[in-house]
Order: C-alpha cells, then sequence, then structure tokens
C-alpha cells in the first residue's frame, strides 16, 4: 500500500498536526477530511515519485527524444533547428 501525504486545506489541527501521512490502498476512494478532526485536507504531491520533472529539459534532450525543436527568430518567425 502506498503512503499518500495529506495537509490541511486551511487552519491547524492539535490531533494531526495540520499535516500527516496514512496508508491507502490504490483503489481508495480520495481522502477529503481528515480522520482525526474532520477538516478538508489535500493531497500532497510528493517530489519523492517524479524526480524527472524537476530536470529541465534542455535543445539536446528534447531532440534526443525526438521532438523538433524550433527557435523564434528576430522576425518573429519560427526556424527549425
Ligand atoms: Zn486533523
Amino acid at each position: 500500500m502506498p503512503i499518500y501525504e495529506y495537509e490541511l486545506c486551511d487552519g491547524d489541527c492539535v490531533v494531526c498536526g495540520g499535516r500527516f501521512t496514512l496508508y491507502r490502498p490504490v483503489n481508495a476512494p480520495p481522502l477529503t477530511k481528515c480522520p482525526a478532526c474532520k477538516r478538508p485536507v489535500r493531497k500532497v504531491i510528493s517530489n519523492f515519485n517524479t524526480p524527472n520533472k524537476l530536470k529541465p529539459l534542455s535543445v539536446t534532450d528534447a531532440k534526443k527524444a525526438g521532438f523538433t525543436v524550433y527557435k523564434r527568430t528576430v522576425k518573429g518567425e519560427y526556424e527549425k533547428q
């Protein structure tokens, strides 16, 4: 079962501290309330699972991945690189 991290949408909570983690089955319905204090919560998207998205995509990488890269010219046209 994956661990999900949640935080309160607003306010604070003495029970959960405003932020908590929970084991949830993948097919469980989305958690909308803190099980302890019943305040609305939202899921915290952890960077842990998506490290690749943090890496800036360079033109070289984009070309390697099969993208056609266009550079905007001074005239306002797009030039194929
Ligand atoms: Zn709470």
